[in-house]
C-alpha cells in the first residue's frame, strides 16, 4: 500500500466525501464525480466510460444509492486494469531481454537498477547495457547501479552507437550465460525522429542476435506528469512495440489514476510501479492490489 497515499487521498477520500454528501444519485453528484476522476488523471475518455457504465448500472438497479458507487467503481476499475493484461512469461528465455525506453528524467536509470535488483534477489545473474550513450551521466549511473546490485555492465564511450552497445551486450550475455539482460536507451524527445529511428535500429539488432528478443519493451513513465505521460506513451508506442509500462514516482503523485487511462485508452498494461528512490521500491503491478490499495 505504501506509495499510493496521495492518489488514494485525492481519489477515494473525495469519492467518500461525495457519497456522504448526497442522499441520492443525481446529476450534480455525477458531475462532481466526473471532476474527481479527472483531477486524479483518470483521463477524459476513461472517465466518460466509467460514468456511462455507472448510468447503465443505475438503470439496471445495480447501483441504487450513493453508497453503491464505491464498490462499483472498485469493481469496474479492476476489470479495466486486468483486461488482457496477463504478464509476459519470463521463464524459458536465457537471457531474458528487457528493452527499456522513456524520456529523460522519468526515472529510467533508477528503474533499470531496481529491475536488476529484483532479478538479482531471485538469484539470477543480470547484465545492464548502457544504451543511453548520449548522456555520460547515464553511463556512470548505470555503472553505480551495477556495483550496487552486483550486475555486469556493458558500456561503450559517450556518443557511441547505441545499437553497437546492444549488439555487444547480446553477444556477451549469451557467451556468459547471463539470465537477464536489461538494455537502456536514450530519451531525448526533442529529436523525436532520430530517437525513434535509433530505437528501431536497437530493436532490430537485438531481434537479430537473440531469437524472440526483446521479450519485453518497457516504457518508463512518470506518474507525477499525469496526462503528459499519456502523450509520451502515444509517441513511444508508435516507434517501439511497447509491451508494458513502468509507472514511476507513484509515491509522489496524486495522479495515479493515469494507470487507468493508459490501460483503457492505449491498451498497454502497467507491469511495474515505482514507489520510492530506493532499490527495493519497485513492485510488480497487480490490478486487484492496486485498486484495493486505492480504495483501502
Ligand atoms: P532518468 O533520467 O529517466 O534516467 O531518471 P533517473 O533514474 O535519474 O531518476 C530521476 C530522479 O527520479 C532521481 O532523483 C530518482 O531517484 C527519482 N526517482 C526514480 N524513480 C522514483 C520513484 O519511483 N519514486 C521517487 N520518489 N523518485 C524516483
Amino acid at each position: 500500500k505504501a506509495g499510493m497515499e496521495k492518489t488514494r487521498k485525492n481519489l477515494t477520500e473525495n469519492i467518500e466525501r461525495l457519497v456522504v454528501g448526497y442522499a441520492q444519485i443525481d446529476d450534480e453528484l455525477l458531475e462532481e464525480l466526473e471532476a474527481i476522476l479527472l483531477t486524479a488523471d483518470v483521463g477524459v475518455k476513461t472517465t466518460e466510460t466509467l460514468l456511462s457504465d455507472i448510468k447503465a448500472a443505475i438503470k439496471k438497479k445495480e447501483i441504487e444509492t450513493p453508497q453503491d458507487l464505491k464498490p462499483y467503481l472498485r469493481k469496474r476499475m479492476t476489470e479495466i486494469l486486468a483486461l488482457n493484461a496477463a504478464a509476459i512469461s519470463q521463464g524459458g528465455h536465457k537471457p531474458l531481454v528487457l528493452l527499456v525506453v522513456g524520456v529523460n528524467g522519468v526515472g529510467k536509470t533508477t528503474t533499470i537498477g531496481k529491475l536488476g535488483r529484483y532479478f538479482r534477489q531471485q538469484g539470477k545473474s543480470v547484465m545492464l547495457a548502457a544504451g543511453d550513450t548520449f548522456r555520460a551521466a547515464a553511463i556512470d549511473q548505470l555503472e553505480i547501479w551495477g556495483k550496487r546490485i552486483d550486475a555486469d555492465v556493458m558500456k561503450h564511450t559517450e556518443g557511441a552507437d547505441p545499437a553497437a552497445v546492444a549488439y555487444d551486450a547480446c553477444k556477451s550475455a549469451v557467451a556468459r550465460g547471463v539470465d537477464v539482460l536489461i538494455i537502456d536507451t536514450a530519451g531525448r524527445l526533442h529529436t523525436k525522429t532520430n530517437l525513434m529511428e535509433e530505437l528501431k535500429k536497437v530493436h532490430r539488432v537485438i531481434a537479430k542476435e537473440i531469437v524472440g528478443a526483446p521479450h519485453e519493451t518497457l516504457l518508463v513513465l512518470d506518474a507525477t506528469t499525469g496526462q503528459n505521460a499519456m502523450s509520451q506513451a502515444n509517441i513511444f508506442s508508435q516507434a517501439a512495440q511497447v509491451s508494458g509500462i513502468v509507472l514511476t514516482k507513484l509515491d509522489g503523485s496524486a495522479k495515479g489514476g493515469v494507470v487507468l487511462a493508459i490501460k483503457h485508452e492505449l491498451d498497454i498494461p502497467v507491469r511495474w510501479i515505482g514507489v520510492g528512490e530506493g532499490m527495493d521500491d519497485l513492485r510488480p503491478f497487480i490490478p486487484e492490489e492496486f485498486v484495493a490499495a486505492l480504495f483501502a
